[in-house]
């Protein structure tokens, strides 16, 4: 491992509006996928810490005249004074973390340097128009006021594969509703998180409203199970997810759980993929295959397989692999040699179990350094073998060949998962026909992505409730009815 010059080192936590000693001098240093260079230092927080943090969340949720008891509009100005301030920083939030966990700058500029603000904007807007009381004429004859209220202190806990954008589907619609919240980053991406929390700091967030913690997950866990918590919104893997489920449904505390995926890409006969290559590629491999949604099983009509095969080879053996930092970059690293090591091993599973690699496979002759792979593809694949079944979180593709478009459907479906899904095909109503019959939280046509406006999440082992939209907002929200109440 490199170590320079020009690392940044952070001695301290946000904890109640104030840069606060750590309890402890345990610190966390993230390294760059791409060079292998340590690029900083920050302060790791252990259980004294979370209660510290958790404290200051709590009384500022519990103060009588605090953020909670807010007019929306006063929330809602702070948080586009919030998104503001995170404009001025977006290129600097971008780059860290772009060189944090290997996601292409390109798309780090728009995603994390970018989405964070419209996300904040969408939910101001969102509770300005929605307020927080509405009245209803009542059927037995007494009005009642239903109130959404904020659920409280919320425990936010983030994975490293986009970082700010997975912090923002929280921050966003929690702080529209009114609540306090902790969030711990992974140690993986824990720069960027500085450069959010001072943006909050200068556009006016009170104190205790915003506390961050960066952590493991022992410490993720503590947090989880924390005596002062009212929410907890998780992002991450599926096992951890089930694990922080168990812990809150023993507590009766809301959580909403946003896991793993194994999504599908139905090709229609009539798909034109050359001419949706871009999309294709976003679809499917995005931030390095890094990405929850994207859809890595790929089904192909069995009479123009060798064609569709030919056409995905071609698109993803064109991919320019490089440094993450590079602007031409459009598959970077994997975050570590750990998850490496994890994709690679499930290379050598696929062509164990008779699947035969088109292109890709290898760590690319051209780097000497950082944690690539080649952007993979696997023909002759079957839905029964473990490179369909299991999420590989890497850029690996399987390809598998369907007689039917019913036979497709049913083999999409038959996954432990339920995340994302697309369907290509030029007749779009066919299109739309085939995604209205895949099981998930989400299908693209000829696309897949997510809008703020509408709601995110999965069915199965992918997860339980739903973030954006205003779905996102309710999630942060409690309600209460006053009867009688003219
Ligand atoms: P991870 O589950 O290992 O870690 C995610 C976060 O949870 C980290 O901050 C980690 O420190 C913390 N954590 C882990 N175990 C915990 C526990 N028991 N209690 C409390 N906190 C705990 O996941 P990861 O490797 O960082 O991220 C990759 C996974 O996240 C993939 O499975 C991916 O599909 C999933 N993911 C899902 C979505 C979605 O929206 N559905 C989005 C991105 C990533």
């Amino acid at each position: 491992m490199i170590v320079t010059d020009e690392t940044i080192t952070k001695t301290h936590l946000y904890i109640g509006g104030e840069w606060v000693e750590p309890s402890t001098d345990r610190v966390i240093t993230p390294v760059s996928p791409s060079t292998e260079q340590v690029l900083g230092q920050v302060p790791e927080a252990v259980e004294k810490d979370i209660d510290r943090a958790v404290a200051a969340a709590r009384a500022a949720f519990d103060d009588p005249q605090g953020w909670a008891t807010w007019d929306v509009s006063r929330r809602a100005e702070v948080m586009e004074r919030f998104a503001d301030e995170l404009e001025k920083r977006g290129a600097e939030i971008a780059r860290l973390v772009s060189s944090q966990n290997g996601m292409p700058i390109s798309m780090a500029q728009a995603v994390e340097g970018g989405f964070p603000a419209i996300a904040l904007r969408y939910y101001a807007g969102l509770i300005r128009e929605q307020g927080i009381e509405e009245q209803r004429a009542g059927v037995f004859g007494r009005p009642t006021r239903v109130r959404h209220e904020p659920v409280g202190v919320v425990a936010a806990i983030v994975p490293w594969n986009f970082p700010q954008a997975l912090a923002f589907v929280k921050i966003a619609p929690a702080l529209a509703a009114g609540c306090t919240m902790v969030i711990k980053p992974s140690p993986e991406t824990v720069l960027d998180g500085y450069a959010m929390i001072e943006a909050a700091h200068a556009a006016g967030v009170p104190a205790g409203v915003l506390n961050i913690v960066p952590a493991g997950r022992e410490v993720g866990a503590y947090l989880v199970g924390h005596p002062g918590v009212d929410k907890v919104g998780f992002t991450g893997s599926t096992e951890a997810g089930r694990s922080i489920g168990a812990t809150c449904g023993h507590l009766l505390r809301p959580v909403t759980l946003e896991l793993g995926g194994k999504s599908a890409a139905i090709l229609l006969d009539d798909a034109d993929l050359p001419s949706l290559a871009a999309e294709f590629v976003d679809a499917s491999l995005q931030n390095n295959g890094q990405t929850c949604y994207v859809c890595t099983r790929i089904f192909a009509p069995r009479f123009r397989y060798s064609q569709f095969l030919d056409q995905i080879t071609d698109i993803v053996g064109s991919l320019t692999v490089g440094d993450a930092l590079d602007p031409a970059t459009q598959v970077g690293p994997l975050v570590s040699e750990r998850q490496r090591a994890r994709v690679e091993s499930y290379i050598e599973r696929g062509v164990a179990e008779g699947g035969r690699i088109t292109t890709g496979g290898k760590r690319p002759a051209h780097l000497d350094r950082g944690f690539f792979i080649e952007p993979t593809v696997f023909a002759d694949v079957s839905n029964d073998s473990t490179i369909a079944r299991e999420e590989i979180f890497g850029p690996v593709l399987a390809v598998i060949p369907y007689d039917t478009i019913d036979e497709a459907i049913a083999m999409a479906n038959d996954s432990d998962f339920g995340l994302g899904g697309s369907v290509w095909g030029q007749d779009t109503e066919r299109a739309l026909d085939v995604a209205r019959r895949i099981q998930t939280g989400g299908v693209g046509i000829n696309f897949y992505s997510h809008d703020i406006g509408s709601p995110f999440g999965g069915v199965k082992a992918s997860g339980l409730g739903r973030e954006q939209g205003p779905e996102g907002l309710a999630a942060y929200q409690n309600l209460k009815t006053i009867y009688n109440a003219p």
